[in-house]
């Protein structure tokens, strides 16, 4: 394992890795050829209070901030484990902390820390809009004191292993709209009750273990008590709670690419070839070093995106910063891992081209690269905005 002092986190650190080492490479790689959920894994983490991190302890959390949150999902991804099974709550249970009502965090928080609910979901995304997200064409009609919703998302994770879901929907049309932004809501969606009364829930398999849905509305009523801040207010809401969601998944690219640095240079050092170790040909040293350079510096990035946000300040330049970075970095450990296991790298019993899926994904989701770039030419460099 690569050497690394210890750092101000070294405590939770320790407890998650021990907490991980129940779950060894095999647990990991059965979960993923039988496409199943690591019940088990995330069950010992909710109980361990890991998934509670960001909950204030007035509401049964650990009251910690988003810098230790991302330590739990770095150390998962470090450990072989994926976050991405239950990363969803870390930033969902943001968004009803800083938006939400007294009576609504006092319903929901407390049974969210305790793991007798799961709020692993945030359904935005649409077939026919993607990332163009203030087109969105779900509705939420009031009638009395329900809103009734059409349409439809695609690509919603972990509904089936989530009680509740975050949903972003159209209060009122675009064409009403002073600026496109406004006029969107976001709902606290009962699943369990919603799939019988209107919610259909297609899965979609896909190249990783990542449970993801289609949705199809059809009427489905929700009382008004779950509106979540103001009507027409939801799109803000759910940017605000972006932030937060792309420097965790930063996090989580740096603990995979420890993971690839750590398995690749332990691979090259005992493979031997031409009668020496591949290890020591410097085609192989210099691609794994640049690896590891990229994700030390990734890393800087997400801590000052970390601190940041913890200090309650804009962040939304650091956190798109790093999420690009790391996502790239632990890309580029991901092709140096595989490439140096040479055929062995393609053999599931070793864990890397499970990695090597999983890591890829975040070069798209939860944002691709593009809109990252994007951003910061228009935002950072006041370039013209090209959409
Ligand atoms: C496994 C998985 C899980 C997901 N989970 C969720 C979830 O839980 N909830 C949720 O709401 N969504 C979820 N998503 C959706 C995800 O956020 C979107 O896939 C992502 O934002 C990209 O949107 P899109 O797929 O519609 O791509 P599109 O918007 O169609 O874009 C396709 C590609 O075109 C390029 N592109 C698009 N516009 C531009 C532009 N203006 N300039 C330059 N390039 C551009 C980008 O490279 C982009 O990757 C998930 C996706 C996946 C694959």
């Amino acid at each position: 394992m690569i050497k690394q002092a210890p750092d101000a986190w070294q405590e939770i650190r320790d407890a998650v890795r021990a907490l991980c080492a129940e779950f060894p490479d095999e647990y990991h790689r059965k979960i993923d050829e039988q496409r199943a959920y690591p019940e088990a894994f995330v069950n010992a983490l909710t109980k361990a209070g890991w998934l509670a991190a960001m909950i204030p302890a007035e509401y049964g959390g650990s009251g910690l901030g988003l810098t230790e949150a991302t330590v739990v999902m770095e150390e998962i991804n470090r450990s072989g484990g994926n976050s991405g099974a239950c990363h969803g709550q870390m930033y969902n249970m943001g968004t009803l902390l800083r938006h939400g009502s007294r009576a609504q965090k006092e319903l929901y928080l407390p049974k969210i820390a305790s793991g007798e609910w799961r709020l692993q979901s945030m359904g935005v995304t649409e077939p026919s809009t993607g990332t163009d997200t203030t087109r969105i064409k779900t509705t939420a009609v009031k009638k009395g004191d329900r809103y009734v919703i059409n349409g439809q998302k695609v690509w919603i994770s972990r509904v089936q292993h989530s009680d509740w879901m975050i949903l972003l929907a159209r209060t009122t049309p675009l064409a009403d709209v002073k600026k496109k932004s406004e006029g969107m809501s976001i709902f606290m969606v009962d699943l369990r009750q919603a799939e019988k009364s209107g919610l259909t829930v297609r899965p979609i398999p896909n190249m990783v273990n990542h449970e993801t849905n289609e949705l199809f509305f059809e009427n489905l009523e929700i009382p008004e008590e779950n509106l979540i801040g103001q009507e027409g207010q939801g799109f803000k809401y759910i940017l605000d709670g972006l932030n937060a969601e792309r420097t965790l998944i930063a996090a989580e690219c740096i603990g995979d690419g420890y993971w690839f640095v750590d398995r690749v240079t332990k691979y090259v050092s005992e493979r031997v070839v031409f009668g020496r170790p591949i290890g020591q040909n410097q085609g192989v040293q210099f691609p794994i070093a640049e690896s590891y350079i990229e994700v030390e510096a990734a890393n800087l990035m997400r801590y000052k995106a970390c601190a940041l946000f913890d200090a309650g300040k804009p962040c939304g330049a650091e956190a798109n910063m790093a999420k690009y970075l790391a996502a790239k970095a632990s890309w580029e450990a991901a092709n140096a891992c595989i490439q140096f296991h040479g055929g062995f790298g393609f053999a599931n019993e070793y864990d890397v081209e499970r990695k090597f899926r999983e890591t890829r994904l975040y070069q798209v989701a939860p944002i691709s690269t593009n809109l990252i770039l994007s951003y910061v030419a228009e935002h950072l460099l006041g370039l013209p905005r090209s959409f």
